[in-house]
């Protein structure tokens, strides 16, 4: 029986090798998982969009490489399995069907977002498979069940980054996922699927996304990440040596470091834990006996600092118009450009004729956007930023912090900021070559020895 409901994800350096598939079978067990969501193997998602992309350029040779190098290395894994013959099938039939749409996509010349979700839904599909086979094994005691988690996660139709319908996604997973005290279910991660029952994708690093969501739908008492580092540190150690794991954290501060360029978790995972109020836990799969963190509601101690992130590649649009003087509406038609091209904003300040934005660099790709913005008034465009976070709690009632920010950081040049919005949050716009010395004096200055 399954005293607590935990769902269990493992992120794709956890589905890696066989190894660390029994590695990450060893841990269900030792946990007693009810739920374990799986991504693909690592490197394999960036292997699918390859093929997509070589088949829509017509490159056949390039796509007939790619499906060989997935068809070998997954077929690496079945060498390890006690009944290979009967995977063989399953997985002839699957690399079977991902030829002929990659052909279906060759032939048109033409990889609609429909068709790369679908194309991208086979690496999760994979790994499912291997791993539900590995789990049974390394956990003869239970019934390992497989589900194609397709039938179970609704969405809308948004393909690419699909929305996922809550309500439905809970009805279903109510009446799949029953607890008959012997049983385990293994699925996958990142896919669902609309209302046609055509499949979705939520998303690169949906898999942290889904595991969430299954654990809200079934109202799970906890919800477990495994991924490939003991959980989530104050800054990025490579930037930063003396950066220390974080022990306990709340649902506020993970969400903005997920948020502000924590690599740990997909920024939307938080959101239906939050919900449901379940507690997450962040550990290594690599190393499951390491602490971890723990992202919970209530936390002990709430520093002014916890943490500092970065996001590199952002450029800061200034759209300025004497318009703006003393008018209304004007903010509303800036961010009504935004929106219409589904473009999440991540800092902005205003003065009495200009409006200052940060998004990430690869916006601007989106020439149709920029000439909107052009044509609401004057578009500058400054690259080769980084925005650096420090994130927290309280920070709106302790005195000093921006003075502290500042003097720890005097020679820099502070490109924009911003403050006030969130008690958990300072932001700020630093040059992206000047951003690493930025976070090792804030981290020395603020985190220290205290995290
Ligand atoms: N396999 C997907 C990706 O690489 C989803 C995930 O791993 O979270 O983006
Ligand atoms: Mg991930």
């Amino acid at each position: 029986m399954h005293n607590k409901k935990i769902v269990s994800k493992f992120g794709g350096t956890s589905m890696g090798s066989v190894e660390a598939m029994k590695r990450s079978a060893q841990i269900s067990k030792d946990h007693n998982s009810f739920i374990i969501a799986v991504s693909a193997t690592s490197g394999t998602t960036d292997k699918l969009i390859e093929l997509a992309k070589a088949a829509e350029h017509g490159n056949w040779d390039t796509c007939e490489k790619v499906l060989f190098h997935l068809q070998e290395k997954h077929f690496n894994f079945l060498n390890a399995l006690n009944n290979p013959e009967e995977m063989k099938a399953h997985m002839d039939d699957l690399f079977l069907e991902l030829e002929t749409l990659s052909r279906g996509i060759f032939l048109l010349r033409e990889c609609s977002l429909k068709a790369m979700d679908k194309i991208l839904s086979f690496g999760e599909r994979i790994s499912s498979l291997i791993f539900t086979q590995i789990t049974q094994q390394v956990w003869p005691e239970k019934k390992i069940e497989f589900i194609d988690i397709r039938k179970v996660l609704k969405t809308d139709s948004n393909f690419g980054k699909a929305t996922p319908n809550i309500q439905a996604t809970e009805v279903l997973a109510k009446s799949t996922f029953k607890d008959n005290g012997n049983n385990v279910y293994v699925t996958q991660g990142f896919i669902g699927s609309d209302e046609n029952n055509m499949t979705t994708t939520l998303g690169r690093g949906g898999s942290d996304y889904s595991a969430a969501l299954i654990a809200e739908a079934i109202d799970a008492d906890l919800l477990e990440i495994w991924t490939d580092v003991a959980g989530i540190a104050t800054t990025d150690p490579r930037i930063c040596s003396d950066a220390q794991m974080i022990h306990e954290i709340s649902y506020e501060e993970a969400s903005e470091m997920a948020q502000y360029g924590a690599k740990v978790l997909h920024p939307t995972t938080m959101a239906p834990a939050v919900r449901k109020n379940i507690p997450v836990f962040v550990g290594s799969s690599f190393d499951p006996h390491q602490p971890g963190t723990w992202i919970k509601h209530e936390v002990e101690n709430l520093p002014i600092v916890r943490a500092i992130t970065k996001r590199q590649r952002q450029s800061l649009l200034t759209i300025t118009t004497p318009k703006m003087l003393n008018a209304y509406g004007f903010m509303a038609k800036i961010f009504e450009v935004f929106s219409r091209n589904h473009i999440s904003i991540d800092c902005v300040t205003t003065s009495e004729i200009s409006v200052a934005i940060t998004v990430d660099q690869t916006t601007l790709d989106n020439k149709a956007m920029i000439q909107d913005l052009k044509n609401l008034g004057d578009v500058e465009i400054e690259n080769g930023y980084s925005l650096i976070s420090l994130i927290g709690n309280n920070m709106l009632e302790k005195s000093g912090i921006a003075k502290s920010i500042f003097n720890s950081i005097d020679q820099t040049n502070i490109r924009m900021m911003s403050f006030g919005a969130s008690a958990h949050n300072f932001n700020f716009l630093v040059r992206e070559d000047e951003s690493n010395n930025v976070i090792q004096k804030l981290h020395a200055t603020f985190v220290g020895t205290l995290a």
